[in-house]
């Protein structure tokens, strides 16, 4: 096993009485791994899961040889980039600086050579002297993509990440996902299937809590109707295989 796979074995999780992931068991390894699955299928939950924002209530998670008890050891914090949907940044700082506060927080020495060379990476060069708050939109999605990957994650995990950035974002995302990939396991979520083809990733479909498949786009596209044209295949294949539940 890498230090950089995570397995999940028997993972259930919920909210008060509510139990919203049944039984989870999957492996996530080096590369792009994708969490498709519709809003409220659960993919948030097993990210917060992953992250050890909520603490199993059964099963076990894995991260290389650590598992986790009630939370992380430091030693894992440090080696998981987190990419939540609604990010906080401190508002008030410098970009360079929130993104050196982020180095800080994951006890990493890689210095200013590392924070030039994300910042440059999401198109933030320009942008290291001026306030957080000041950002746009998609420029703060940006600098917390940055935050998340400064540190060399072993794992990174990217909740919706494309979520309000434009074509070219999307496009400068992307490429930099697939480059953090190559020596780290990235799983993102996503609720949109064009996502899940500009990446050619592993795919793991959630369906209410459960995993329907664990597949390409190519197996998901083998379960549509064969009538289907092929730039639908991939929709109805993800629509057959959730409504076969
Ligand atoms: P997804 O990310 O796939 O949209 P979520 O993991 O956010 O799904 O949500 C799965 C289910 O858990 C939903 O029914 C949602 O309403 C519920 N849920 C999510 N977060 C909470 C919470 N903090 N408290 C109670 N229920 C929640």
């Amino acid at each position: 096993m890498l230090d950089t796979d995570v397995r999940i074995e028997g993972l259930t999780q919920g909210y008060g009485r509510r139990q919203v992931l049944f039984d989870i068991t999957c492996t996530f390894e080096r590369g792009i791994t994708a969490l498709l699955g519709l809003n409220g299928a659960g993919k948030t939950t097993l990210i917060r899961s992953l992250v050890g924002d909520l603490r199993p209530r059964s099963g076990s998670i894995r991260l290389g040889e650590a598992q986790m008890r009630d939370q992380w050891e430091r030693s894992q914090l440090a080696a998981i980039g987190y990419l939540p949907q609604d990010p906080r940044l401190p508002g008030h700082m410098r970009v360079r600086d929130a993104l050196a506060y982020a180095q800080w927080l994951k006890c990493d020495d890689g210095g200013r050579e590392r924070r030039h060379e994300c910042l440059d990476s999401v198109g933030l060069a320009d942008r290291a002297d001026s306030k957080v708050r000041d950002l746009s939109g998609g420029m703060k999605r940006r600098l917390s993509l940055a935050c998340a990957l400064v540190a060399h994650p072993k794992l990174l995990l990217l909740d919706e990440p494309t979520v309000g950035l434009d074509a070219e974002q999307r496009s400068g995302l992307r490429t930099l996902i697939k480059s953090a990939a190559e020596d780290c396991a990235v799983v993102f979520s996503t609720h949109e299937l064009a996502e899940v083809d500009s990446f050619d990733p592993r795919i793991v479909v959630l369906d209410a809590g459960r995993i329907a498949m664990t597949g390409s786009a190519d197996e998901i596209r083998s379960l549509a109707p064969v009538e289907t044209p092929l730039q639908m295949r991939l929709e109805q294949g993800f629509l057959t295989l959730i409504s076969g539940r």
